[in-house]
């Protein structure tokens, strides 16, 4: 236990796994710490071309359901399209963290089962604290999802998530067609639910703000029998999402936040899987750096990386969320009167548009009076 390691990771989820994949295939001695990898985690399961560049090429083999057609129902109006290239992909997320796990052990990543408590700097190092014992390393990866403990050294305080997300699988139920997406708006407050059919199994889920949280497991039971038909569900599970606020701090010293961590989630669509492995593949290629280089700063650049490609957009959307969420009936029945905006929007969801880009597309179908009081800003 008194090895120095190069870097230890805390949570082998998909930001952890990235971030340790990609440091030991470069020959770094890498330690993965995870209170229980493998357990079920709340998810809809839906990847968006965005996270392709940063995965092994083995992920195409997983089992993907493309999406080639999507819903949008808000009340009694309801508005779809087909796509002519995928949205996304539905995938078993359960599989698909175990893939990115595999590959990890492959490259050579060690690993223990062990509950981080905390972690801390002293002399140089970092001192990772688990009821088994304390490992030091030279770095540390804090990808410990929304509570990590890493988190609460770089920020001296606790983060609380802001949104509740709840997801649940049955066996597909007559009248879903595997790849036909729907969102449902409008069930609650500030947020959607969904029905995400791939192959036999579907995907139930709603995501609201915690402050309206109380309501949420009953509007999630209504969805769930809505859809099920008498089927029985196989699993239930429920999740903070610690979305964006532009105020987290990214590193401290040694330590740096990747994935749920540090909020690097979507305020609009909850997507937080590319974000979770980009950030980990960027944050592991700073450690390589600052290993060879031995400098002073080593996460500026990924610091940056995330203030340029990230968060831009994540502002935006945090305004989009606000205008989306507060006027669903007419944010939809607008597309559906607009269908160049709904294809913009589906185009959005894929990762191939931006919030930016949208926003402007919005101003131009609403009025002027409008359009000021929806959006402060200019996009
Ligand atoms: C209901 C719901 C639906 C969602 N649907 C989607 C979706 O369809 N598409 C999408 O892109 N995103 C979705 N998300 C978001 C997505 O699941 C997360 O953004 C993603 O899992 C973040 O990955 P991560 O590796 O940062 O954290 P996690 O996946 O949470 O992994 C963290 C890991 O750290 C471990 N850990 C935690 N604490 C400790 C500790 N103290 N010590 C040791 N190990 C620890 C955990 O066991 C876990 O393995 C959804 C979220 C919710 C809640």
């Amino acid at each position: 236990m008194d090895d120095l390691w190069d870097a230890i990771v805390v949570g082998l989820g998909p930001a952890g796994a990235s971030a340790a994949a990609v440091m030991a295939g470069e020959g770094l001695r890498v330690l993965a710490l995870d209170r229980g990898p493998g357990t079920r985690k709340a998810c809809g399961g839906c990847l968006t071309e965005k996270v392709a560049g940063y995965l092994p090429p083995g992920w195409r083999n997983l089992a993907l359901c493309p999406v080639y057609e999507a819903e949008i129902e808000a009340g009694e109006v309801i508005v779809g399209a087909e796509v002519q290239r995928p949205l996304g992909f539905l995938v078993d997320r359960g599989r698909f963290d175990d893939f990115l796990r595999a590959e990890a052990l492959e490259k050579g990543v060690e690993t223990v089962t062990a509950r981080v408590g905390s972690v801390a700097e002293e002399r140089g190092s970092v001192r990772v604290v688990t009821p088994r014992g304390d490992y030091r390393a030279r770095y540390v990866v804090g990808a410990g999802g929304a509570n990590c403990p890493g988190a609460r050294y770089v920020s001296g305080f606790r983060h609380r998530a802001k949104v509740v997300g709840i997801a649940g699988e049955l066996p597909l139920p007559d009248g879903f067609r595997p790849g036909r997406i729907r969102l449902i708006m409008g069930l609650t407050g500030y947020g959607y639910g969904w029905f995400f059919p791939r192959d036999d199994v579907l995907n139930v889920g709603i995501s609201e703000h915690r402050l309206n949280a109380r309501g949420v497991e009953a509007v999630f039971r209504g969805l769930l029998e809505r859809a099920a038909q008498g089927r029985a569900v196989t699993w239930v599970r429920s999740r903070l999402i610690p979305c964006y606020d532009g105020r987290r701090r990214l590193s401290r010293g040694r330590v740096v936040l990747v994935g749920d961590a540090v909020g690097l989630v979507d305020p609009l669509s909850g997507e937080g899987v590319a974000y979770a492995v980009s950030s980990g593949f960027m944050a592991g290629r700073a450690i390589i750096e600052a290993l060879g280089a031995r400098t002073g700063s080593p996460f500026s650049g990924y610091r940056l990386w995330v203030q340029e490609n990230v968060y831009p957009e994540f502002r935006w959307a945090s305004i989009l969320a606000r205008v989306i969420f507060r006027v669903p009936r007419g944010f939809t029945a607008l597309m559906k009167k607009r269908p160049e905006l709904l294809a913009y929007y589906l185009e959005l969801l894929g990762g191939r548009k931006t919030y930016r880009g949208f926003a402007a597309e919005v101003l131009k179908n609403v009025g002027g009076v409008a359009a000021r009081r929806l959006f402060p800003v200019a996009p």
